[in-house]
């Protein structure tokens, strides 16, 4: 079953234009008129990582929403927002229902198509998509070992 993603340009954007001015002026100015102006935005913090301290913050946190972080200065720096997910995913059976799809947060028809590792691949025996561990604890992920499985015809004869 063919499971797309898609990501809303528009709500992308804010996101995109507030790490932008962030990048240029981490202040609390800055975060405060970024979740003024942008509806989808509830709250943002810049982290100091060098130094562990808060550069800026400003909003109220909305559960229901997402978070996403991002990271600039060579990873020196953290902004963390707290938003409406811009990507979302839909199951599209032909092109007339591509065309029906809008955002769920603002209505924008305006969307791209993402291409990740959950979509759909037209052989999967060959080129199985391996799930993704980068979210997983890391005491976790050291103990996770994802091996290749091999197909009967594809083992070695002793094996059979
Ligand atoms: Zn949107």
């Amino acid at each position: 079953m063919p499971l797309y993603e898609f990501e809303c340009i528009h709500c992308r954007s804010a996101v995109e234009d507030s790490l932008k001015k962030i990048g240029k002026h981490a202040t609390k100015k800055t975060v405060t008129d970024l979740v003024n102006k942008y509806d989808n935005i509830y709250r943002i913090e810049v982290l100091d990582l060098e130094n562990e301290s808060l550069l800026a913050d400003y909003g109220k946190k909305n559960d229901s929403g997402s978070f996403l972080d991002f990271y600039l200065d060579e990873g020196t720096k953290a902004v963390l927002f707290n938003s409406e997910d811009y990507r979302f995913t839909d199951l599209i059976y032909d092109e007339s229902d591509e065309k029906k799809l809008k955002c769920p947060f603002c209505s924008s028809k305006k969307l791209e198509k993402v291409f990740s590792s959950f979509a759909f691949t037209s052989d999967l025996s060959t080129d199985m998509p391996k799930p993704d561990l980068s979210n997983l604890p890391a005491s976790v992920r050291n103990r996770t070992m994802i091996t290749d499985y091999i197909e009967e015809k594809d083992r070695p004869k002793s094996n059979r």
